[in-house]
This record gives structure tokens, sequence and C-alpha cells, in this order.
């Protein structure tokens, strides 16, 4: 018997590579996941000390690997993309990042899920806006919807 499992994936891009500006990189990355779900591709203003714009978007992907083996298949591609380690964090030809999975919480030496940050970071909560809104976050216990609007309001 095989189990599949769901993740979110987000990824980002801000630095062109052999396949072209981020929005390609975005696409050849996705092309490579086989997703079940994409959401548009978002031009998003840089954060922090970059001045480079970013291209992002989210997908499902469902697999039968545990979250460890899932992040080794997203570093190899990561570096297969040309993203080099060490290098300024905000320049990076593709960075993909495991949101949520369909197991709940994982915590390990080399990773976290849900991702540590999502919940605060409007350029991956928008696009979970558009393909699992309804996907609740196991710790808060509040759904993508939830969290979107709650950023979005104002302090
Ligand atoms: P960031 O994505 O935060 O900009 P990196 O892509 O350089 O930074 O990731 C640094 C490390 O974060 C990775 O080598 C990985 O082991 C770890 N990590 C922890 N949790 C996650 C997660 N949910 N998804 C992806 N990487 C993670
Ligand atoms: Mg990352």
């Amino acid at each position: 018997m095989t189990t599949t499992t769901s993740y979110v994936i987000a990824l980002g891009s801000n630095r062109r590579g052999r396949h072209g500006n981020p929005e390609r990189e975005i696409r050849a990355a996705l092309a490579l996941l086989k997703p079940v779900a994409v959401s548009p591709i978002l031009a998003t203003r840089p954060l922090g000390p970059s001045r480079r714009r970013f291209a992002n978007a989210a997908a499902i992907i469902e697999t039968g690997d545990d979250p460890p083996t899932l992040l080794v298949r997203l570093k190899a591609i990561e570096r297969a993309f040309g993203r080099r380690r060490g290098q300024s964090w905000a320049a990076r030809v593709i960075d993909l990042d495991i949101i949520l999975w369909s197991g709940g919480a994982w915590s390990g030496p080399q990773l976290t899920v849900p991702h540590p940050h999502f919940r605060t970071r409007d350029f991956v909560l928008t696009p979970l806006l558009a393909i699992t809104p309804g996907w609740r976050d196991p710790i808060s216990g509040l759904s993508v919807r939830h969290l979107a609007a709650r950023l979005r309001r104002p302090q």
C-alpha cells in the first residue's frame, strides 16, 4: 500500500537562471514538481536589503515522500537551478519551502513544518489563498484565509 501525502510548497525567485527571469524559473520548477494545483505567479516587492523583485507562487503536490525526503528532493532542485549556498540570502534563482503538509506538524534538525515564518509573509499567504484558503494551520488552528485577513488588518 502506498500512502500519499499532500504538501503545500512555496516557490520564490529573484534572480535570473538558465531558464530566464524569475517567473520562468518558477515555471521550470513547477514543471518538475508536477503539482495538482498551482497559484498565479505574483511579482512581489523585495524584502530586506535586496532591490530585486521576487516572483512567488504556491503549489500543492502529492507524494509518498515523508517531509525530510521531500526536503532533500527540493534542495536538489535548488542546486540544479544554480542556487549557491552561503550567498546573500536575498539573491536566489529558486527557493522551495515546505509550508504545510497533510500530516500536521513536523519538527526535525533540518526542517520545521509548518514553515515557522509563513503566518507573517504576505508573499506566501497570498498565493496560498488562491489554492488552499481553507487549509488549517495545525499550530494556531487558523485557516489560511484567517491568517491572510489577520496579516492585512491594520494594526
Ligand atoms: P529561507 O528559505 O528561510 O530563505 P533557505 O532556503 O536558505 O532559507 O533555508 C535554510 C534551511 O532551512 C534549509 O536548508 C532547511 O534545512 C531549513 N528549513 C527548515 N524548515 C524548512 C521548511 N519548512 N522548508 C524548507 N526549508 C526548511
Ligand atoms: Mg528555503
